[in-house]
């Protein structure tokens, strides 16, 4: 491992100042992803920030009845907090699918947005690949890519974006803040992972050496009626090979409001907008789930290992809108 300095950061002006005048530092979380980069020597900082000590580790109720959750949160703590199980149960249940207790109570809600894919030909740095080396190729397209992409895609990298809590924070159109040297900014999450393209290595709309302060989760009714369903290949502490973020308004039999966010399928946590167009205003029956499920998945474009994917999301988003629609939650 790179010799590397550390500093623990006491304010948000501080944090970013030290990162504008070191491009080569980073800001350190629980670490639980940065660190194991370093020893793999994906990353080679030279400086890390701890910003576990800024005072961005509340979860706080807004005007309009949403939440305004500090992005030193830690994954447990965000699972836990009442409003949060209220209002957005898919988040809670989302979070609690991710990693084990340990980990959980280490690792930020920042950092877990900004954790990078765990295609094992970027981990690997005997290997090329596009994202970690930009140019040098992705062996994974003709290779090991059973649980990559089947959705948005390109031919320069088809890794998916890890995370749990992020599918569901897309699915009730969450809004990443951040502070930069240029001063702050905001990006909603649809908007904040970048597509492939040619350019795998840009991942976020993030600017250079911001810092994510805060995450808001509007207010959403709907959210209150919501499912995160998980499939891995083992029972805990995997990571999701599939994953549906899922809520329903159903007044009369009729679905009123849907949300839908699928993960584990794309680069970047999949916000299912042809299927929610599907559910809106149709009956909340099996037929109209199948139908919204097949219109997302349309755009599926599976490589030859991975084509299970696109089965097995069919029957989750089938499977946790039937649970929804008949479910006492309405
Ligand atoms: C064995 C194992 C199993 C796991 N299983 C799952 C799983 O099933 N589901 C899942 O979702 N995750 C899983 N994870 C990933 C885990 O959730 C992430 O490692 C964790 O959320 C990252 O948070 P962190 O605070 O430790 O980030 P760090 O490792 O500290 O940082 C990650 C990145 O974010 C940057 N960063 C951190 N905070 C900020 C900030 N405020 N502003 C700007 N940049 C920042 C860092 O510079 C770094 O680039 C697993 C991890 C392990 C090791
Ligand atoms: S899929 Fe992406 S991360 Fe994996 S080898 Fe290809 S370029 Fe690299």
């Amino acid at each position: 491992m790179k010799e590397f300095g550390y500093r623990r950061a006491h304010d948000v002006t501080g944090a970013v100042a030290l990162l504008a005048a070191d491009p080569e530092a980073r800001f350190l979380g629980g670490g639980t992803n940065l660190v194991d980069l370093m020893k793999s020597g994906v990353e080679r900082p030279a400086l890390l920030v701890d910003v576990r000590e800024l005072p961005l580790d509340r979860i706080e109720t807004t005007a309009d009845g949403g939440l305004r959750i500090g992005a030193t949160v830690t994954n447990s703590d965000l699972a836990a907090h009442p409003e949060v199980r209220r209002h957005y149960p898919a988040l809670a249940q989302a979070v609690l699918a991710g990693a084990s207790g340990q980990l959980r109570n280490m690792a930020t809600v920042g950092g877990n947005l900004l954790q990078r894919t765990r295609c094992g030909y970027f981990t690997d740095v005997s290997k090329p690949c596009n994202k970690r080396s930009p140019g040098s190729g992705c062996p994974a397209v003709a290779g090991e890519h059973h649980n990559h992409a089947v959705l948005g895609a390109s031919g320069h990298c088809v890794a998916v974006h890890p995370s749990d809590m992020g599918v569901a924070l897309t699915a009730f159109d969450a809004v990443v803040s951040y502070e930069s040297a240029d001063g702050p900014g905001r990006s909603p999450i649809t908007d904040f992972y970048l597509p492939v393209g040619d350019t795998p290595h840009r991942e976020t709309a993030l600017p250079p050496g911001a810092l994510i302060t805060h995450v808001s989760l509007p207010a959403a009714p709907v959210a209150a009626h919501s499912r995160y369903r998980k499939v891995r290949e083992r029972a805990s502490y995997a990571f999701a090979i599939g994953s549906v973020a899922a809520a329903l308004d159903i007044e009369d039999g009729v679905v009123r409001e849907a949300r839908l966010a699928l993960g584990a399928v794309a680069s970047r946590p999949w916000r299912a907008r042809a299927a929610e167009a599907v559910l809106t205003g149709a009956p909340a029956d099996g037929a109209t789930f199948a139908a919204a499920a097949d219109a997302e998945l349309a755009a599926a474009r599976p490589l030859p290992d991975n084509g299970y994917k696109v089965t097995l999301m069919r029957n989750l988003v089938v499977s946790v809108l039937t649970e929804l629609a008949g479910s006492d939650a309405r």
